[in-house]
């Protein structure tokens, strides 16, 4: 029989990816594995998927098969299309179907008994915008997992002690060796008597249930450092759950969430401040009060100020949280026009509108010269 088209064989394009070729590949492996299909063919069909994919996923065989097709590749791969297929590949494909953990010599480690690092937690922690210009302390309710102390972590009851599992001798795994076409396959099952713990309780502990861990909450001081903003993550290096037979613990994160505040808007280590003049303290210049995270400052309006223009407090910002300086404050100066005048006020400005008549904008100079003699009497 002919040797059929590498490409037909997966039933892919001649400009197929590796993606839509691998993902071809598992299908049909699955599909026709001789331990799932039964048909008589199976095994050749699977060998021919094989040793397709073998050479189309090799991209100097794909480029010497795509040019001289089949005699292209021939000396590569003498009919033996598994030698070049990769086994943590094939284990990742049956994995799942078969819960191999393993093919040939090759087998996965990670067993149940290994220790594992524990979870992360995170919680969130709400502050002010002034605690989290200048730092602060939070109580916070942490619950985590910990030894129990009836049983002190093994899972039996007081008095009695674990036995080795029968079933697995305290490995935790049961292995089975078998022989199949891709050579001599571990299948590795998670033991179904002890559950992987290599260790059989017979009498559980009444505190625990035999799970040898209880969960605790518990109140817990944490400083947050001047100068966080919000979404800032504080991590708390082995703070968070403990690790399994002995890993080390996970970390604790606080995700810091700052409320916003009346006056204050914050970029980044700056301080923004909308503030409200009148129309003859931004002409005249004068001095105004303006709240800052230290308290109120007297302020300096020079005279001539312009709606918008932003005036710079120096130092007074968020602290780096590196570091010790400090950002600024900066004011945005707004001019408001008056709505509402009294029988004063009114004559004063149309006194003013009077002498500013002949007055063509933009000469904003004239303009500001003649409201001040105005308003200055
Ligand atoms: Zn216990
Ligand atoms: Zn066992």
């Amino acid at each position: 029989m002919a040797k059929r088209d590498y490409y037909e064989v997966l039933g892919v394009s001649r400009n197929a990816s590796e993606d839509e070729l691998k993902k071809a590949f598992r299908n049909l492996a699955r599909k026709h594995h001789p331990d799932v299909n039964d048909s008589p063919d199976a095994e050749e069909k699977f060998k021919e998927i094989n040793e397709a994919y073998s050479v189309l996923s090799d991209p100097d065989k794909r480029a010497a098969y795509d040019r001289f097709g089949h005699q292209g590749v021939k000396g590569h791969n003498g009919g033996a299309g598994f030698e070049t297929v990769d086994f943590t590949d094939f284990a990742d494909i049956f994995g799942d179907m078969f819960g191999f953990g393993g093919f040939g010599g090759r087998s996965r480690t990670a067993s149940r008994n290994a220790p594992r690092r524990g979870a992360d937690l995170q919680y969130q922690v709400a502050i002010s915008f002034k605690e989290a210009v200048f730092g602060t302390e939070k109580e916070i309710e942490v619950t985590k997992d910990e030894t129990c102390p009836t049983c002190g972590g093994d899972g039996a009851k007081p008095g009695s002690s674990p036995k080795t599992c029968p079933k697995c001798q305290g490995r935790g795994e049961i292995r089975q060796t078998r022989q199949t076409l891709l050579g001599s396959m571990v299948q590795v099952t998670t033991c179904p008597v002890c559950g992987g713990r290599g260790k059989v309780v017979e009498e559980h502990c009444p505190t625990c249930g035999g799970r040898g861990k209880v969960r605790k909450t518990r109140r817990k001081k944490v400083t947050i450092p001047a100068g966080v903003d919000d979404g800032t993550r504080i991590r708390l290096a082995g703070e968070g759950q403990p690790g399994e037979n002995n890993g080390p613990p996970g970390d604790l994160y606080l995700l810091i969430r700052v409320r916003p505040h009346k006056y204050f808007r914050r970029r980044d280590n700056d301080i923004l401040l909308d503030l409200n003049v009148n129309i003859a303290q931004a002409t005249l210049g004068a001095e105004v009060k303006v709240p800052t995270v230290d308290g109120d400052v007297m302020l300096k309006i020079p005279p001539g100020t312009q709606p918008g223009k932003i005036i710079r407090m120096r130092g007074k910002g968020v602290p780096y949280l590196r570091g010790n300086s400090r950002g600024d404050q900066l004011v945005i100066v707004n001019v408001t026009i008056p709505t509402r005048l009294d029988h004063e006020e009114r004559q004063l400005f149309e006194k003013m509108a009077e002498k500013m008549d002949s007055e063509v904008l933009p000469q904003e100079r004239g303009f500001f010269d003649r409201l001040k003699s105005v308003l200055g009497g």
